[in-house]
């Protein structure tokens, strides 16, 4: 039975992938978007703040949650339900599965799995791998990096200028002198001698904007991520502006490109189990994704977005004991960061426990929890990615809507 099923799902994809050929173009602009450890309900939260926000009971949708079509991927990895970055990363990237811990190695630990970031690359497009984290870090390192282990990252982003793609972006990059800092030359060093400009911030950028390759940061010396939305300040990096840079390089290719974009904080937020922050990170992402959104709405006939989670983090629910879910302690944690240091103020003020208490909330693990994630999509080619489909789908349906060959 369970044969058929996947050979029925396999050819349903390809017989989707043809007919919508017949009325729809190859996508010539992609966008990828992760939220990293968004599930259903990090989404449901942002939407509920919001709408209590103008003193109404209910969900006011975000930008992605208005695309026409919805989707659900399973999440798991080779070695167990619930997944890690990595694992999911190489899921997403490669249309392969393996163990928790490797970065596109196969389970056999020596099967090297490459990311449709190199397919797309080869076909001729410009591509870009970009991230709140650092961009050596499990999720963008698996659209182009190798390695038995995600916590190798000196190793990792060595692979950033083998790769040669036309732009990276993140916080920073993770262990730049190696692990216990004994290597001799900086990865940013090897990066800029690998032919990339390197941009810290966006002002940088704007001045740097018409290298050919590119690595934006939000600074050299900075702690590797870009700052927390909730309480950034003024002049930090953004992931909206992260997108905004990237097409302005990606798009000088005649041909086309394919960007990914990682919400990576969402993910950061949860494992602390941080309802203020889980909320103030999905609707940054949310922010990010309404660039694109306008990007397509220049291009819609050749754009596609599609927008999903490698996993779930911290199985959040709307709810503990009685029916008083109530969001009213984020505006003060919101209204709070305008004047203080939100950091402080978590501590002195309020703690991470006692918002989830006022808010209602609850978490089940500091982890990932193994649950399916959504699917959403817009643009040409938008219906592959409705209904059910394993997380390894996507990579396969990307390439198919763009008529690069998997
Ligand atoms: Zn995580």
């Amino acid at each position: 039975m369970k044969k058929i099923f996947n050979g029925m799902a396999v050819a349903a994809l390809l017989c989707m992938a043809v007919s919508c050929g017949r009325q729809e173009k190859d996508a010539k602009y992609v966008f990828y978007f992760i939220g990293d450890g968004m599930g259903f309900t990090h989404v449901a939260a942002a939407e509920a703040y919001l709408a209590q926000e103008r003193g109404v009971i209910g969900m006011d949708p975000l930008c992605f949650t208005q695309f026409p079509v919805l989707g659900e991927a399973t999440s798991f990895s080779a070695s167990n339900i619930i997944t890690d970055s990595s694992a999911a990363g190489t899921a997403l990237s490669t249309g392969e599965k393996t163990k928790n811990g490797m970065l596109c190695i196969a389970p056999d630990s020596t099967t090297v799995l490459n990311s449709i970031a190199y397919k797309i690359h080869d076909a001729g497009y410009s591509v870009g791998v970009t991230s709140t984290t650092p961009v050596n870090h499990a999720t963008p390192a698996s659209f182009f990096g190798h390695n038995i282990k995600r916590g190798n990252y000196y190793a990792i982003g060595q692979e950033i200028p083998q790769a040669g793609f036309e732009f990276f972006a993140g916080g920073g990059l993770l262990h730049p002198m190696g692990k216990d800092s004994c290597e001799t030359k900086s990865l940013y060093d090897i990066v800029a001698e690998g032919g990339y400009t390197i941009a810290n911030g966006y002002a940088d950028f704007q001045a740097k904007k018409d290298a050919d390759k590119i690595l934006l940061v939000q600074s050299e010396g900075s702690d590797q991520i870009c700052p927390y939305a909730l309480g950034r300040p003024e002049g930090a990096l953004t992931l909206s502006q992260i997108v905004t840079a990237a097409i302005t390089v990606l798009e000088r290719n005649p041909k086309g490109f394919f960007l990914m974009a990682e919400g990576g904080l969402i993910d950061w937020t949860a494992h602390s189990q941080d309802l203020a922050g889980t909320i103030f990170e999905t609707l940054d992402f949310d922010e990010a994704i309404a660039v694109a959104y306008a990007f397509y709405q220049r291009h819609p006939k050749e754009t596609l977005i599609v927008v999903t989670a490698d996993h779930e983090t911290g199985g959040i629910a709307l709810g503990r004991k009685g029916y008083n879910y109530d969001l009213t302690v984020i505006d003060k944690i919101k209204n709070a960061s305008a004047t203080t240091d939100v950091e402080q103020y978590m501590n002195d003020q309020v703690s991470i426990d006692s918002v989830n208490e006022e808010a209602r909330i609850g978490w089940t693990t500091t982890s990932h929890s193994g649950g399916p994630v959504p699917v959403w999509a817009i643009g040409t080619h938008a219906q592959l990615f409705a209904g059910r489909q394993d997380n390894t789908d996507i990579p396969k349906k990307i390439c198919a809507a763009m008529g690069v060959k998997f």
